[in-house]
């Protein structure tokens, strides 16, 4: 059994937690500090309730309800307090894993002689957290991720459910599909075709037409995502970008390319793709792994030079462009003593899992974006598609 918790609208939470000015109010936190010009993070309940929610402008949010009050997001802050989270759950069991910032996962199985039934240790739960950080959750709690992940859905606000096969026909009965977590606008939209419009109709629905109809993946992942009795074990049923993770090999050190150049260059313009380039196939590389680093090191040479540096980032990464953005606030520092470069390499280490859950909206977006060409370049070659300034260096140039 999995126990799925998601924390009810935890940034605005948090906020209203921290300054009680914003209990009961309706609270906009926003990606950037200017309230006018940005996007809605998270929304408190009460702002929930004129209809305000995460991905809106914030223009639109104001109109909609002009007093609301707003505070620029602090991930600092949602970070901090979801590890403590994280700490406390992992008094239950050893076995806990962050989903995204706000969500946590338990395997329940060995805890009822500690604990007692799941409903009861769901209620503990909720109880530890609430009297330790005054936050609400949602629990779910099902023999498969993705059913206990539904049920933390749909017992919103402040909710527990038990799902299992006594109980799982009439809790998914009448449920739109879209509720099911891995379903987005293009698969509901293939379903609706079919006339397949709630849960309880896509459980009904016979393996071969989903398969006819989806393909074998998506068909029989549609066939099996509201099943308790298909051997959907804890790794199967998370999303597949997850599973990585969990078959994380053994973590290098560090991870690092270098480059040597043809000759000594001044042109900031060439440096600066060169060190993109490098960024992102040192970014690649730590995808492949699993890896997030929290570590940039910079080495640069010269012909008078030669120089190691490093700085640590509170906020791991492995996305190309942020290593390059820290490698080069690095190189700034060192500029004036390498007016030309001969040589240089960019290197991750303080290496963790990559299992950082993304923060903002923004970073999601990017996450997405950056699995997408990762798959386009696994599928079509190596840098099929690549940031535009590598056209500078000719990243398909046989030379390199
Ligand atoms: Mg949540």
């Amino acid at each position: 059994m999995i126990m799925h918790i998601d924390m009810d609208a935890f940034f605005a939470s948090v906020e209203q937690q921290i300054n009680p000015a914003l209990k009961g109010k309706p609270v906009i936190v926003g990606a950037r500090d200017n309230k006018y010009y940005t996007v809605v993070t998270a929304a408190s309940y009460e702002a929930k309730a004129y209809g305000i929610d995460s991905g809106m402008p914030s223009r639109e949010a104001f109109k909609i309800c002009p007093h609301a009050e707003f505070v620029a997001c602090d991930s600092a802050k949602y970070t901090y307090v979801s590890r403590e989270i994280f700490g406390l759950l992992a008094d239950f069991s050893p076995q806990v894993e962050h989903t995204t910032i706000d969500e946590f996962d338990i395997v329940l199985d060995g805890l009822e002689p500690l604990f007692g039934p799941f409903l009861d240790i769901g209620k503990r739960v909720k109880n530890r957290i609430q009297e330790a950080f005054g936050l609400a959750c949602s629990i779910g709690i099902a023999p498969t991720w993705l059913l206990a992940k539904l049920g933390s859905k749909l017992s919103k606000p402040d909710g527990l459910v038990l799902v299992n096969e006594t109980n799982l026909d009439a809790f998914i009965r009448g449920v739109p599909v879209e509720k099911i977590c891995g379903i987005g606008p293009a698969l509901t939209g293939h379903l609706h075709g079919l006339g397949i419009l709630s849960c309880d109709q896509l459980k009904k629905t016979p393996q071969e037409i989903l398969v006819d109809n989806f393909g074998r993946a998506t068909g029989h992942w549609l066939w099996a995502a509201l099943r308790t009795d298909e051997n959907l074990t804890w790794q199967k049923s998370l999303p597949a970008g997850r599973q990585g993770q969990i078959e994380a090999r053994k973590t290098p050190k560090s991870v690092g390319h270098s480059y040597t150049l043809p000759r000594e260059i001044s042109d900031q313009k060439i440096i600066f793709a060169w060190l993109r380039m490098l960024s992102e196939m040192v970014a690649e590389r730590m995808r492949k792994y699993g890896l997030a680093g929290h570590t940039v090191s910079l080495w640069l040479s010269s012909k008078n030079e030669s120089s190691l540096r490093q700085k640590t980032f509170q906020i791991p990464t492995n996305d190309g462009w942020e290593i390059f953005m820290r490698s080069k606030g690095i190189f700034s520092q060192k500029k004036a003593y390498f007016r030309t470069v001969r040589a240089l390499g960019v290197s991750l280490s303080g290496l963790i899992s990559d299992a950082a859950p993304p923060l903002l909206i923004e970073q999601k977006r990017r996450g997405d974006l950056i699995a997408a060409m990762d798959q386009i370049n696994a599928r079509y070659g190596d840098w099929t598609l690549s940031p535009a300034i590598l056209g500078l260096v000719n990243p398909t140039s046989k030379d390199k």
